[in-house]
């Protein structure tokens, strides 16, 4: 039994299915998350299918998250979608349930669950769901059609990074059939408020590029508040270096509220998930995350990435 077929097995088994994803949700973990649910709602409308975890204010145009109760959780199916490991799941709960899947793009470096599909060559774990659902030819509605196509078109940067596939266009195109309204998403993913657009020009003016293309800006709490922008809302500028073309490296330190530094990374050629791995973090070859506890620890990580690029 493939793995699909073995998870809708396991779907079909279960009257309570609680799908969780990752913190600081992105548009694939909500799409991935959210699509999975409207797929087993249209599917299987008896059964009861909850989306747990923290409502991020900036992504609400895809949907809300439910209340959930612990009890919810007896005898439930639990899936958890775009989350490479434990520690990022969005819900300490996700182990109280009777069975747990992991459905991810990312490297399998924790592998939790008693069941994992983990696809590395799929674009998304939007993409990954749409599959599922267009191989098990199960029904797909207008909504998740709208959801999938949200999350795969926000992790390829709308079809510019090197995880587009053919097989990721195929799956977009099948999605494009389905009535949503397909240009508001796009505009929704291509536009930003203007406390976001002086954050851009903040960006482009203050990064530092070395001579061998590595990159760094540093966002500190004091920064965040004079452009009045919350920790989610710096996504919108960490692709914004690789635009200058001599940027090959780069890497965000978000200051957080505890005096540590989220480290955004992200590469055009050169594998820094390593990098990531040695301060607490990890994620896809050319696109991670790691954590910095000290100034200190922040110089280390933009040396190791200069390092990179001299050799
Ligand atoms: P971000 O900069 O937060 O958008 O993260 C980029 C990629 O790195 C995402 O695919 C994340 O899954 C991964 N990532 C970010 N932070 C971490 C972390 N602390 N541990 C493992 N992977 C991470």
């Amino acid at each position: 039994m493939t793995t699909f077929k073995h998870i809708l097995a396991k779907i079909e088994e279960y009257d309570t299915i609680i799908i969780h994803r990752h913190m600081k949700p992105d548009p694939d973990a909500l799409g991935s998350q959210l699509g999975l649910k409207a797929i087993i709602k249209t599917n299987f409308p008896e059964k009861k299918v909850l989306a747990p975890g923290y409502d991020e204010p900036t992504l609400t145009w895809l949907g809300h998250m439910d209340n959930i109760d612990s009890k919810d959780y007896l005898n439930a199916l639990v899936i958890v979608t775009d989350t490479a490991n434990r520690p990022r799941i969005d819900g300490s709960d996700y182990m109280r349930g009777q069975f747990l899947i992991k459905i991810d793009h990312h490297p399998n470096d924790d592998v939790y669950g008693d069941l994992v599909h983990v696809d590395t060559a799929a674009s998304s774990s939007s993409e990954i769901i749409a599959d599922f659902a267009i191989t098990l030819q199960l029904k797909l509605s207008d909504e998740a059609a709208r959801l999938l196509y949200a999350g795969i078109i926000g992790d390829t940067g709308r079809f510019l990074y090197p995880a587009t596939s053919s097989k990721t266009f195929a799956i977009a195109s099948e999605l494009r059939n389905y009535h949503f309204d397909f240009a508001a998403v796009a505009r929704q993913m291509d536009s930003f408020s203007l406390k976001i657009a002086k954050l851009q020009a903040y960006t482009l003016d203050n990064l530092e590029i070395n001579e061998n293309g590595a990159a760094r800006l540093i966002l500190t709490q004091d920064l965040m508040k004079k452009f009045n922008i919350t920790d989610p809302e710096t996504s919108a500028i960490v692709a914004t270096p690789g635009k200058i073309d001599c940027v090959e490296v780069w890497a965000i330190f978000v200051e957080q509220p505890d005096g540590h530094y989220r480290v955004r990374l992200r590469s055009k050629s050169h594998s820094i998930n390593d990098i990531a791995k040695r301060h607490a973090g990890g994620g896809h070859p050319l696109a991670s995350g790691a954590n910095s506890y000290s100034l200190k620890e922040n110089e280390d990580i933009y040396q190791e990435i200069k390092d990179l690029l001299k050799n």
